[in-house]
């Protein structure tokens, strides 16, 4: 089995996590009923997308 030569030291393990962080999801307005929602997503406060109601939601 292949094993590494040396100890990875911290400051190349830090290099390699640099890239590891979760962003921050994306919001935006929807335009029926002013909830946030996800872009290129289905509101889920209203059940709309693109300008009609998709799903009806139960009050
Ligand atoms: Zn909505």
């Amino acid at each position: 089995m292949a094993v590494p030569k040396r100890k990875t030291s911290p400051s190349k393990r830090g290099m390699r996590r640099s890239h590891d962080a979760l962003s921050v999801e994306s919001f935006q307005e929807c335009p029926n009923c002013g909830e946030l929602k996800r872009p290129h997503n289905l509101c889920t406060a209203c059940g709309h997308y693109n300008g009609r109601e998709i799903v009806s939601v139960e009050a």
